[in-house]
């Protein structure tokens, strides 16, 4: 049987096992998908375990992101992003690090029809999924702006990407205004009806995503479908995210819709 798994602290309310293994069972692999949950300061401890039992793949989430690239080498756009969160485990040689929140981007957009190249995007946030949503946007094409709450990460980030800008919070009214794609990829309006972006920024010549999807409506969804503009949920990033993970560790073409079903019913499920 292949093993693979999540890595996180907590991982308690991970939705990955379900979304992975109802992979597996449609296509009558014999694999099974593990939540673990390692101490914080002890996650080389666990990586080199998993090495040494075999474990065939990791997904990687808060806090070990970061603190996971030193310990594999590192794919190309991993490297960039300064973020792992999905791990190969080879027989030979180091594991390998990709960074799939960025695939979960760009296919979560690609699935709903929406050209990124050529157009302007603001991401709202500079942390993991806001560097990740940062170099999706711009590698495919997207002229891309950055605010963030703390203004230097968001211009440090917009120096790193190529045709980036970056700037505070105060300016997302103007900077939203003539965009056509918006990605909130702050923390803001998790498991509460806060929103990063005032309503009244939003307008219909816009696509939205949220990369939270805890709830899935977010009040940024709600205030966003309000103004006319296009929506996609926190989940559509997390399932492609988890999709790309699948297809680089099985190398088969992942069933989409199976995840999607199992990713959605797992949300919906209360604990
Ligand atoms: P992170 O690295 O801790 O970054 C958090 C970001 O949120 C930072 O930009 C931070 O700004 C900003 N922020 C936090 N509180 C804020 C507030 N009150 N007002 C304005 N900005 C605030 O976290 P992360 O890993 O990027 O995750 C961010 C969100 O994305 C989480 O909800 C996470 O669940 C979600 N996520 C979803 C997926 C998916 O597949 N759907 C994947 C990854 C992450 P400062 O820099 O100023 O602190």
């Amino acid at each position: 049987m292949d093993v693979y798994g999540l890595v996180g602290n907590p991982v308690g309310h991970s939705v990955s096992p379900p979304m992975h293994e109802a992979a597996y069972e449609e296509l009558g692999m014999d694999a099974s998908y593990v939540a673990f949950e390692p101490p914080v300061e002890e996650i080389r401890q666990a990586i080199g375990g998993a090495q040494t039992l075999g474990i065939a793949g990791l997904n990687v989430t808060i806090p070990f992101k970061q603190d996971v690239l030193e310990l594999v080498e590192p794919g190309e756009l991993a490297e960039r992003i300064g973020a792992v969160n999905t791990i190969e485990f080879r027989t030979e040689g180091a594991p390998r690090g990709y960074n799939t929140d960025a695939a979960g981007v760009t296919r979560a957009f690609e699935h709903h029809d929406v050209d990124l190249d050529g157009r302007k995007a603001v991401v709202v946030g500079a942390g993991g999924a806001g560097r990740a949503a940062a170099f999706a946007l711009s590698d495919a094409g997207a002229e891309v702006h950055i605010a963030n709450r703390t203004v230097d990460r968001a211009i440090d980030l917009a120096s790193d990407v190529s045709d980036g800008t970056g700037g505070s919070l105060d300016t997302l009214d103007s900077q939203i205004g003539d965009a056509s794609v918006l990605v909130n990829a702050t923390s803001v309006g998790m498991e509460s009806d806060e929103t990063p972006v005032p309503a009244d920024y939003l307008h219909s010549d816009l696509t939205v995503l949220d990369a939270v999807y805890a709830p899935l409506e977010t009040r940024l969804l709600r205030e966003a479908n309000e103004a006319g503009a296009t929506t996609i949920d926190g989940a559509w990033m997390l399932l492609f995210q988890g999709v790309e993970a699948f297809e680089q560790w099985t190398n088969r073409e992942a069933p989409v819709d199976v995840m999607n079903r199992a990713l959605r019913n797992a949300l919906d499920t209360p604990e």
